[in-house]
């Protein structure tokens, strides 16, 4: 098979890129493992998904499914049920896939899309000591079961990590007759929404603790007890602050890593925060033709975002395809400065600065008031003011190409403000 544009992953990225690119001249081609399009879409069946784009608020399959819909008035291959084991670089991307149906497959293609999600962080991610029994799982995994498979992972449940799916999932075993006994939090803030912490905590009194994590784990079988204990400023346990939970289930909430493992062969470029590609404002890696988007690029709190991204990524594929854009780059870094943990795109090519340029990232800690700045040449070029900062919530800042006093590197920064 030759092809012009490969999308590695058919959720809300994927089908979100293949949209932007679609064109009569491409031979476009999303793969996709599961058996069906929507990603990690399919199995959020509460609502608030949209809210940007629609400015409605749809569950995760009617999200999915607007997609989807537009996709089949378009010119676009689909593989389902297909996983890609390999890619390697040559003139183009050589790329082996494997299904059930057609075994394996090779492929050549011009440009590729990685829109291959993100994976949850597991118990030896954090080396929680104690027994190793059955029952404890990722909350993403328990979501799964419960909502496409049709099990009740347990009855008696303590969530460790407070992110988004952790709080999502204490309210759904909540409604299905499970017991939640409580969520533990590492940080002395919580990773998730606020809306979540108020809608799915407080409004069914889960107790959330803060500054706390597992500190031992019972049960020779199936799990049977988890202690935890409040933590100090270094995170250290703290003597006398133990909590006893008699449960069969522990869900854990406690991050998600971009899933791009398998394109180590291609020898992209990775930032060590984001543990994905460096990229600038078109998406693309230093490996040319490689585009990256969505949760494989960063981990995202809104799929709005994602299908942003994905429109971005798809759209600059296109022109890189069709060489509509033969200009050479030139390539500046995005500085990370003081309370900032990452922005993406990483890097700023001051020979496309036609569309303007959004800088997603997140903060290092919450503040009540705070002024977030851009700074080029030693002078703020933009600010902007805002409240409630959190590091769960991803920030954004739109960059116009007037606003840029020069070609030289930025830096994005946030001040505390009293
Ligand atoms: C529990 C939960 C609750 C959420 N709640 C909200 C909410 O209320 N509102 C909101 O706006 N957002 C919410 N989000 C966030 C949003 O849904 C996600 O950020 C978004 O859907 C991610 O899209 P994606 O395409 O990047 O990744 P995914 O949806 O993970 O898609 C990646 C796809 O790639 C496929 N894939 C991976 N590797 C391969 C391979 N080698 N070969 C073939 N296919 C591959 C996977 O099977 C998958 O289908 C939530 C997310 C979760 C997990």
């Amino acid at each position: 098979m030759n092809i012009d544009l490969t999308i590695i992953g058919g959720g809300a990225a994927g089908l979100a890129a293949a949209l932007a690119a679609s064109d009569q001249k491409l031979k476009i081609l999303i793969i996709e493992r599961e058996p069906r399009l929507g990603g990690i879409l399919n199995q959020c069946i509460h609502n608030g998904f949209g809210l940007h784009m629609f400015q409605e608020e749809l569950t995760g399959p009617e999200y999915a499914h607007r997609f989807i819909e537009s996709l089949q008035e378009k010119h676009i291959d689909i593989l389902l049920g297909t996983t890609v084991i390999d890619i390697q670089k040559k003139d183009d991307f050589h790329i082996t896939l494997t299904s059930e149906k057609d075994g394996y497959q090779h492929l050549i293609s011009k440009a590729v899309i990685i829109a291959s999600g993100c994976y949850e962080r597991t118990r030896g991610a954090v080396q929680i000591p104690g027994e190793r029994p059955k029952g404890i799982m990722p909350a993403g995994s328990a979501q799964r079961y419960l909502n496409m498979e049709g099990y009740l992972v347990g009855k008696r449940v303590f969530i460790l990590g407070s992110g988004d799916i952790g709080l999502i999932m204490a309210r759904r075993m909540t409604l299905e007759g499970a017991e939640v006994l409580g969520v533990a939090e590492l940080m002395p803030y919580s990773n998730g929404l606020t809306r979540n912490i108020v809608q799915c905590l407080n409004d069914f009194d889960i107790p959330l603790y803060l500054s706390h994590t597992v500190t031992n784990i019972k049960g020779k079988d199936v799990l049977e007890q988890i202690t935890i204990q409040q933590v100090d400023d270094r995170f250290e346990p703290i003597p006398g602050t133990e909590k006893v939970f008699e449960v069969d289930t522990l869900l854990l909430s406690i991050g998600l890593i971009p899933d791009v493992g398998l394109f180590d062969s291609l020898q992209m470029q990775k930032s060590p925060m984001t543990k994905s590609a460096i990229v600038d404002q078109s998406l693309m890696t230093n490996v040319k033709g490689l585009f990256v988007c969505g949760n494989a690029l960063h981990v995202h709190d809104l799929v709005d975002w994602v299908s942003k991204e994905g429109e971005k990524a798809g759209k600059y594929a296109k022109a890189y395809i069709l060489e509509e854009e033969q200009r050479l780059k030139d390539l500046k870094s995005v500085i990370v400065g003081p309370n900032i943990r990452y922005v993406v795109p990483h890097m700023i090519d001051f020979n496309h600065l036609d569309e303007p340029i959004q800088c997603s990232f997140r903060v290092t800690k919450k503040m009540a008031l705070g002024l977030f700045k851009v700074i080029q040449n030693g002078k703020v070029i933009i600010q902007k003011k805002a409240k409630y900062i959190a590091p769960a919530e991803m920030e954004n800042i739109v960059i116009k190409k007037e606003d840029f006093i020069s070609n030289d590197p930025i830096e994005i920064s946030l001040e505390e403000l009293a």
